[in-house]
């Protein structure tokens, strides 16, 4: 596997440091949702991020230069990291937009498999990461929304974190598109011996047929996730001062929730996975 590597892009005078990585697995979630394991071979070892972070990554077409989007720009996209930092694998998971939808490098994402290679930037950004001063750790979530919150829970419980408490509700329209639904299921409800002290889905579209079996799934709640956080806020007994809440994924949800708990001092931090 190649190292540090120089590119040039065609058309253009920048100059991009990449790592070339693998793809070790890729799993399908839903039609349209799909997790991408990316091995970085040796290169690991210089990548370091935070739980919480985001990758950049790409791909070079046949002659070695950037796949363009659109805006004839390298289609260079960032994807939040499921995984936890000491991970030997960098986990994705991703939504595809279709190209109907003016989706430039997930259509070609979606048809990468096992063993097929792709860019990554050398360096993982974003402060969309822990804050350890409060006690209550409410996070927030659309669809792929999640991931961020996934490496944070790992992270904590792996480094033996203990004291924060963590809260997840998860919105989706329907009942197959919560990745890693199992993952927090399993933890859930463990507190005080575990971390998570509450994991909830919420169906938005509880009358499509698809979703008939939302109860026989254990899926309590319906309508968007931004509908439900007061009274769930409520329920858990949760106060302003020892309380952060994350909002990840769709912008209209987080509008929503900021303009509904700002005002009355709630602690908000988000991440927009587009505008
Ligand atoms: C910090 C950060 C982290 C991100 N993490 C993730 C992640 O973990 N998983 C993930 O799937 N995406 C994530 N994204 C979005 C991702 O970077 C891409 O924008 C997305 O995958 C679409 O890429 P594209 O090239 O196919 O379409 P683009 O050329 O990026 O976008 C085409 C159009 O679709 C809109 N769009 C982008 N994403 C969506 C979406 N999901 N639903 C509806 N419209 C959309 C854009 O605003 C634009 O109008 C993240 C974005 C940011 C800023």
């Amino acid at each position: 596997m190649k190292i540090w590597r120089l590119t040039t892009v065609k058309g253009g005078a920048k100059v991009k440091k990449t790592l070339t990585a693998r793809i070790s697995s890729r799993v399908e979630i839903a039609e349209d949702l799909f997790c991408l394991r990316i091995d970085l071979g040796e290169n690991r070892r210089q990548f370091s991020f935070k739980a919480g972070q985001y990758l950049t990554l790409g791909l070079f077409d046949s002659n070695g230069s950037w796949v363009i989007d659109s805006g004839k720009r390298p289609a260079l996209r960032p994807y939040s990291i499921v995984s936890a930092p000491d991970e030997k694998n960098l986990e994705i998971f991703v939504e595809l937009v279709s190209r109907d939808r003016g989706g430039n490098l997930t259509p070609l994402l979606y048809g990468l498999r096992e063993g097929d290679m792709l860019q990554v930037l050398p360096e993982a950004k974003g402060i969309f990461i822990f804050e350890p001063e409060y006690k209550n750790q409410v996070m927030v979530a659309t669809v792929t929304g999640i991931a961020p919150f996934v490496s944070i829970i790992r992270d904590y419980r792996k480094t033996g974190g203990r004291d924060a408490k963590f809260f997840v509700l998860h919105g989706a329209s329907y009942f197959n598109e919560f990745g890693y639904d199992n993952e927090l299921l399993d933890l859930s409800g463990k507190w005080p011996e575990d971390v998570l002290a509450a994991y909830v889905r919420t169906i938005s579209r509880p009358d499509d047929p698809r979703n008939a079996n939302i109860r026989k799934l254990g899926i309590s709640e319906t309508g968007r996730v931004n509908g439900i956080i007061e009274k769930y806020l409520g329920s858990w007994g949760l106060e302003i001062k020892d309380t952060i809440i994350y909002v990840c994924g769709h912008p209209g949800m987080i509008e929503n929730v900021k303009n509904r708990l700002s005002p009355n001092g709630w602690m908000i931090k988000e991440e927009r996975f587009w505008k």
